[in-house]
């Protein structure tokens, strides 16, 4: 099953592929993720990346290509993409990459939620240094055994970059919206409440487009 999860920052993308991953059985397909581990490995590819992520720009096209076309190679049978595509160029990309291996979307779900709720995730969110795991500091705050200094802010989820993720997610993402939404694979769903609920709400559009998916010629 090839699935695309989008939608503004801090719509729970990653929490939700990374779910939807395991119970699938799904390769977890995440942009910034890759970007992130290459900025940590200091290659060529994160220095130049770094400027971007870290200031909350989008990354060149071009960049963020070769990262997603390796991962989507490997996995091409089964894979929850999460942060791609960003941009229509993004979106015209995968569509002929994955018409030429005739390896259509099944679903392309859109995760809505208000500004306001975006803005608290973020910039209460903070990441354990070692294993990545998340935590809001109101919601979903750290258990007792976690050492709380190794919990860090990322630096594009301070305020600055906050706010220029936003702009960049309605100047080049949301058209991504208009893309597909015209396609019979395309869902949006509410991404506000419980990471459960959202989990429900996913399942129900999924078993609606692998349904669909199956009925089509
Ligand atoms: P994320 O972990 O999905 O929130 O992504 C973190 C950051 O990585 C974004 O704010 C961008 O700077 C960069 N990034 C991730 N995916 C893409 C993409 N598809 N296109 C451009 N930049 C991206």
């Amino acid at each position: 099953m090839r699935i695309v999860l989008f939608g503004p920052p801090g719509a729970g993308k990653g929490t939700q592929a990374n779910l939807l991953a395991e119970r699938k059985s799904l390769a977890h397909i995440s942009t910034g993720m890759l970007l992130r581990a290459a900025m940590k490995a200091g290659t060529q590819l994160g220095r130049k990346a770094g400027e971007y992520v870290n200031s909350g720009r989008l990354v060149p096209d071009t960049i963020v290509r070769s990262l997603a076309e390796e991962a989507i190679s490997d996995d091409i049978e089964g894979f929850v993409l999460d942060g791609y595509p960003r941009t229509v160029q993004q979106a015209e990309w995968l569509t002929s990459f994955l018409g030429e291996r005739s390896a259509p979307l099944q679903a392309i779900i859109c995760i809505k939620i208000r500004e306001e709720v975006i803005i608290s995730r973020l910039s209460k969110r903070r990441v354990h240094r070692k294993t990545g795991d998340n935590y809001h500091l109101d919601f979903r705050p750290p258990p007792p055994n976690v050492d709380a200094s190794a919990l860090v802010q990322r630096p594009d989820d301070r305020p600055e970059a906050i706010k220029k993720r936003l702009s960049e997610y309605h100047r080049a993402t949301e058209p991504v919206i208009s893309y597909y939404e015209e396609d019979e694979a395309f869902f949006s769903v509410d991404g506000e409440g419980d990471v459960k609920d959202v989990r429900r709400r996913i399942d129900d559009v999924l078993e609606r487009a692998l349904a669909a998916a199956s009925s089509r010629p």
